[in-house]
């Protein structure tokens, strides 16, 4: 690990000002994959800005017809919010489903989906969903949020500061996890909503993409008969040890037939 500084605000504007003051910062959440990629010299910063103590950026609240979650929030609290499980259980669930206890006391919503790895669980919750991202500077929807592998639309010292989560008519999360970490091979977000259906799979791509092919499909029939193959080209999935890309899209379909057995039961 090189040196660096190291400063922990305690509000959203002390963090602003040490991240302007700063040659080549770093935001920290948790820490749980940047301080790895740190130590190994994947990465290097002249200043790490913790945001540990920042309250303003923890805590779920509901705010009219959504679900409002601070970015500083761990997974484990979202796994265990009543408000959640009883708005919102299909992002309950999902969370519950991130790694191990230790990942999940440490980990945080905002440093999962700044980070945008792409087997990573919450971004296809937020796309599936059609959340909102809230950050230091504007407001972004999930669909133009998320790019390919580790890449977003955030800039250069714009802090994610909440996520804000429209409550569905119905949703669920189907995930077949690698059995070592639980990562996504394939997570599939089914939500029913006021404005149609929407489907997100992470895990299977570059980055998380909704299937339009299944997303037509429930929109004509919310039923697991209607879930056919995904429409996605394998040439744009992933192929690994884990599992070849034409795997991955059965997966797909599979994950997306559970979601909406779950989301209808
Ligand atoms: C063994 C293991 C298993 C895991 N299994 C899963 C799994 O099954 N599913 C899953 O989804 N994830 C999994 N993860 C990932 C984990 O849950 C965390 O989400 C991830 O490591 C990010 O951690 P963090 O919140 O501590 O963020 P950090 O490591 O602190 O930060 C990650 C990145 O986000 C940036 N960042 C952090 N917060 C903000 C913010 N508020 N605004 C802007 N940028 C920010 C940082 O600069 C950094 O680039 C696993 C991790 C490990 C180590």
């Amino acid at each position: 690990m090189y040196d660096f500084g190291y400063h922990q605000p305690s509000s959203l504007s002390e963090a602003d000002a040490a991240l302007n003051s700063a040659s080549d910062p770093l935001l920290m959440a948790g820490g749980q994959t940047l301080i790895p990629t740190l130590k190994f010299r994947l990465a290097r910063a002249s200043d790490v800005v913790d945001l540990c103590g920042i309250d303003e950026l923890k805590g779920i609240r509901e705010e009219g017809n959504a679900v409002v979650i601070g970015a500083m929030t761990t997974h484990c609290e979202v796994a265990e919010s009543d408000l959640v499980a009883s708005r919102i259980p299909a992002l309950a669930s999902l969370a519950r489903g991130i790694g191990d206890p230790q990942v999940r006391h440490r980990g945080t919503i905002g440093g999962s989906i700044a980070n945008n790895d792409p087997a990573a669980d919450y971004p296809a919750g937020c796309l599936g969903l059609g959340a909102t991202i809230r950050t230091s500077k504007r407001q972004i929807a999930a669909d133009d949020f998320f790019g390919d592998t580790f890449d977003t639309a955030l800039e250069d010292g714009e802090i994610v500061t909440a996520i804000s989560f429209p409550l569905p008519e119905k949703a669920a999360y189907a995930k077949f996890p690698n059995p070592a970490s639980r990562y996504a091979i394939v997570g599939v977000m089914v939500a029913k909503t006021g404005a149609g259906v929407r489907v997100a799979v992470t895990g299977a791509g570059h980055g998380v993409f909704r299937d339009e092919a299944i997303e037509l499909a429930l929109n004509e029939s919310f039923s697991v008969d209607a879930v056919d193959a995904s429409g996605v080209d394998e040439e744009d999935l992933n192929s690994d040890i884990h599992a070849s890309a034409e795997y991955r899209k059965h997966l797909i379909g599979v994950m997306a037939k559970r979601a909406v057995a779950k989301a209808n039961s």
